[in-house]
C-alpha cells in the first residue's frame, strides 16, 4: 500500500480517537493500542522523511475542549519520549554517559491521572490548568482546589509553577464503583473525567489526590536539579511521593524497574512505567529539546494489563454455593505474559451496569493474581446483542433464585455442579488438601461412583480407582493414599473445606481459634457465632443454616464413622512463644511461610509481616528482603533456620 495512504488512514484513527479520549471522555481503545497506531505513524514518517500538516505528531498533545476557558502555559509542558524495553532505554542512557559521565538520574514513578498546573502568587493558589495540548491548557481552579491534599497557600512568596499528576486511588475507585449505578473504567479516566467536569462538586466527590515531581517556573531561579525540586515541594508542603530516588548506574535502574513493575499492583496508585531524569539541570539545558520532546528526560513504560477485546459469547458457571456467575469468552488477547480467551463478569447486575453485550468491544484487566476481569465497554458493533439471564439453572433446570445482586440455584443437593464443586473444594488445597484429585477425577467419581458427599470419598478402593481412566497402579495408590491419610485435619482447614457459604481461609481461621474445637463450633449459636471478631450477620447465618440441614449432618456423621478426626486447635496462645513476635523474611528450606506460622502460632507466638521495635525474632531464610536491614537497624534478634528449628524441638 502506498504509506501516504496508510498515514492518512493513521492521523484520521488517532484524531478520531483523540477525539473520544479527550473530548467526550469516552475512550474506544486502551492506551497500548493507541500508542501503537502513534508509533506506527511516527516510524512510517521517520522512513520517509515526510510528515502531513494535521499530523498529530506535530502537537504535543490533544486539542482542549471548549466549554473550559483556554489559556496558554506560562512555559510550555512537554511530555516525554518513551522507551519500551531495558534494551532501548540502555542506548538513551548509553548516549548521555557518552556526553556527560559523571550524570546522576532521578528515578520515579510514572503516575497514570492527569497533569496539572499550580500558579501559586504572593503564596497563594492562584489558578490550576491542565496540561491541554502543552500550549495552551484549560483553567480548572476551581476543580483541583477541591483536592484536599494541595496547599492553598505556601510559604514560598515569589511566583512559582509547579506540577504534578491528579490521581484517583484504586481503593477509592472501588469504594465509588460499589455504590454507583454508572461504574467507573479505570482511575485514570476517574481522574481525567473529575478534574473536567464543570462541577467542582463532582470533582470533590471523587476524592482525588495529587502528586508533585516538577517546578517548570520559579521567579528567583533558585532551583539547579531535580532534588532541589523534590527537596522544594517538600519545603512548599506539596504531596511528594516518597519512591523518588537518585541513582547513577545501569544495573541499578534495571533492578529497581524489575522492583517496580513486580510490585506495581500492590500500590495503590496505578503507575504505568517509570520515569528518568537527568538531575543536574546545567546538563539538561546543554542537552535541550528535540521538536517534540525533552532529551534530558525518559518514560520507560510496563508492558500493558488491560486491553480491548471481542466479546463472543457468555457462558453461566454454577459455584459450589450455587451462585451463578457470567464468564465471558473473549477473542484470544495477549495479556501480561498469557493468552487470555475467558474473563469474568461478576454477576448479572454487573453486565447490565457495565452495559456488556455479545459482539462488543470491552476492556479486559489482568492483575497478577486475579482471574482477568471485564472491566467496562469500549464500543458495540452493529452485531452487538443483549445477554441474556438464564431463568433456569444451567447444570440442573430448576428455576434460579435472585438475592440482592446475586442469582442463585437453591437446589443444593440436587444441582449436580454444585455438587461436584463442593467435592472439589473439600480437596483442595487450602481444605483437606488432597492431591491429585483434579476437576475431571470429581467428575469421573460423580459418574461411575455417585460420589455425592465428602465422606464417600473414604469409601473408595484401589479397585475402584484402577477402573478409571488414566489410573495406572502409581496413580491410584497416590489418589488413594492421599485421600486416606487427609483423615487429620487442622480445625481450620476442616471449618473451610466443609464449604459454607460465606466463610473464606480467614474467617475459617478466626472461627477455629475461637471455638478450638469442631463440637464446639458446630454447636455455636447465631449470638455466639457474632462475638467472634470479624464475623458478620449474614457468616453466622449461614453456619447456622448449614448445621440445620440434615444431610450436612449427616455427611459430618459419616466422616466420623470413617475416623475422620478433625484437630483441636492449637492456637490458644499458651507454649514457649507467648506473648513473643516473629517476622519472616526469605525463603526456608523445611517450611513454607504458612507452615512456620502455623509452627509460631501453636506455640502461642505471633507473626506480623513489618519489622518493628516490638519484634522479637526476625527468622530469616534465603535471599532476604529490606526486613533484615531493619531487623538489624532496630537491633531485633535475627534467627535462622536451624535455631528455629532448635526452639521449637
Ligand atoms: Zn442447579
Amino acid at each position: 500500500m502506498d504509506y501516504k495512504l496508510r498515514m492518512r488512514e493513521l492521523i484520521k484513527q488517532i484524531n478520531e480517537h483523540n477525539y473520544n479520549y479527550y473530548i467526550l471522555d469516552n475512550p474506544t481503545i486502551s492506551d497500548a493500542e493507541y500508542d501503537k497506531l502513534l508509533d506506527e505513524l511516527m516510524l512510517l514518517e521517520k522512513q520517509n522523511n515526510f510528515v502531513f500538516d494535521d499530523s498529530p505528531s506535530k502537537r504535543v498533545g490533544a486539542e482542549v475542549i471548549s466549554n473550559f476557558e483556554k489559556e496558554p502555559h506560562k512555559v510550555p509542558l512537554y511530555s516525554l519520549d518513551k522507551r519500551q524495553s531495558i534494551d532501548e532505554l540502555k542506548v538513551w542512557y548509553d548516549d548521555i554517559m557518552s556526553k556527560y559521565p559523571d550524570t546522576k538520574f532521578s528515578f520515579e514513578y510514572k503516575f497514570d491521572g492527569l497533569t496539572i498546573t499550580i500558579l501559586y502568587e504572593n503564596g497563594i493558589f492562584k489558578k490550576a490548568m491542565t496540561r491541554g495540548n502543552g500550549i495552551i491548557g484549560e483553567v480548572v481552579t476551581n476543580q483541583v482546589k477541591t483536592i484536599k491534599s494541595i496547599p492553598l497557600s505556601i510559604p514560598f512568596k515569589q511566583t512559582v509553577i509547579v506540577q504534578g499528576e491528579a490521581i484517583m486511588l484504586k481503593s477509592e475507585l472501588e469504594k465509588y464503583n460499589k455504590n454507583n449505578p454508572e461504574p467507573l473504567k479505570n482511575v485514570r479516566n476517574a481522574a481525567a473525567g473529575a478534574i473536567r467536569n464543570l462541577n467542582p462538586q463532582v470533582t470533590k466527590e471523587r476524592n482525588l489526590d495529587m502528586y508533585f515531581y516538577a517546578v517548570p517556573y520559579i521567579e528567583d531561579d533558585s532551583i539547579h536539579s531535580q532534588q532541589e525540586v523534590f527537596e522544594f515541594l517538600k519545603q512548599n508542603k506539596f504531596k511528594v511521593h516518597s519512591y523518588n530516588k537518585i541513582v547513577d548506574n545501569f544495573d541499578e535502574i534495571t533492578k529497581l524497574i524489575n522492583k517496580v513493575d513486580k510490585e506495581k499492583e500492590k500500590i495503590d496508585i496505578l503507575i504505568d512505567g517509570i520515569v528518568l531524569k537527568i538531575n543536574d539541570f546545567n546538563t539538561c539545558k546543554e542537552l535541550g529539546h528535540t521538536s517534540r520532546f525533552p532529551k534530558f528526560a525518559i518514560a520507560y513504560k510496563f508492558a500493558p494489563q488491560e486491553l480491548t477485546s471481542k466479546v463472543l459469547d457468555v457462558k453461566f458457571q454454577v459455584g459450589r454455593t450455587g451462585k451463578i456467575t457470567p464468564l465471558a469468552i473473549i477473542e484470544p488477547i495477549f495479556l501480561s505474559g498469557a493468552t487470555i480467551q475467558r474473563a469474568t463478569l461478576n454477576n448479572y447486575s454487573d453486565i447490565k451496569r457495565k452495559k456488556i453485550k455479545i459482539n462488543s468491544y470491552v476492556y479486559v484487566r489482568r492483575s497478577n493474581e486475579v482471574i482477568p476481569e471485564i472491566m467496562g465497554i469500549a464500543s458495540d458493533t452493529a452485531e452487538s446483542k443483549e445477554i441474556e439471564m438464564p431463568s433456569v439453572c444451567p447444570s440442573c433446570g430448576q428455576p434460579l433464585k435472585q438475592e440482592d445482586i446475586e442469582t442463585f440455584c437453591t437446589n443444593y443437593w440436587g444441582c449436580p455442579a454444585q455438587i461436584k464443586k463442593r467435592i472439589v473444594h473439600y480437596c483442595s488445597k487450602d481444605a483437606m488438601n488432597i492431591e491429585g484429585v483434579s476437576e475431571k477425577t470429581i467428575d469421573a467419581f460423580y459418574n461411575e461412583f455417585s460420589i455425592r458427599y465428602p465422606y464417600q470419598l473414604y469409601d473408595l478402593t484401589k479397585n475402584d480407582l484402577l477402573q478409571l481412566e488414566k489410573f495406572k497402579d502409581k496413580k491410584t495408590n497416590n489418589v488413594y493414599e492421599n485421600i486416606q491419610n487427609s483423615k487429620n485435619p487442622t480445625l481450620e482447614k476442616f471449618i473451610y473445606a466443609l464449604g459454607i457459604r460465606n466463610i473464606g481461609k480467614k474467617t475459617a481461621k478466626d472461627l477455629a481459634k475461637y471455638f478450638k474445637t469442631f463440637e464446639n463450633f458446630k454447636n455455636a449459636t447465631f449470638e455466639q457465632l457474632v462475638e467472634v471478631e470479624d464475623i458478620a450477620e449474614i457468616t453466622a447465618q449461614s453456619i447456622v443454616d448449614f448445621f440445620a440441614d440434615k444431610k450436612n449432618l449427616e455427611n459430618l456423621d459419616e466422616l466420623k464413622k470413617r475416623d475422620v478426626v478433625v484437630q483441636e486447635s492449637k492456637n490458644n496462645g499458651t507454649g514457649i512463644f507467648e506473648g513473643k513476635t516473629f517476622v519472616l523474611t526469605g525463603t526456608l528450606d523445611n517450611y513454607t511461610r504458612e507452615q512456620a506460622t502455623f509452627e509460631i502460632e501453636s506455640r502461642g507466638g505471633k507473626v506480623t509481616s513489618s519489622v518493628s521495635k516490638n519484634t522479637d525474632y526476625l527468622l530469616a531464610g534465603e535471599s532476604v528482603g529490606s526486613k533484615y536491614d531493619k531487623a538489624m537497624s532496630l537491633g531485633v534478634k535475627i534467627i535462622d533456620e536451624n535455631e528455629f528449628v532448635n526452639m521449637i524441638k
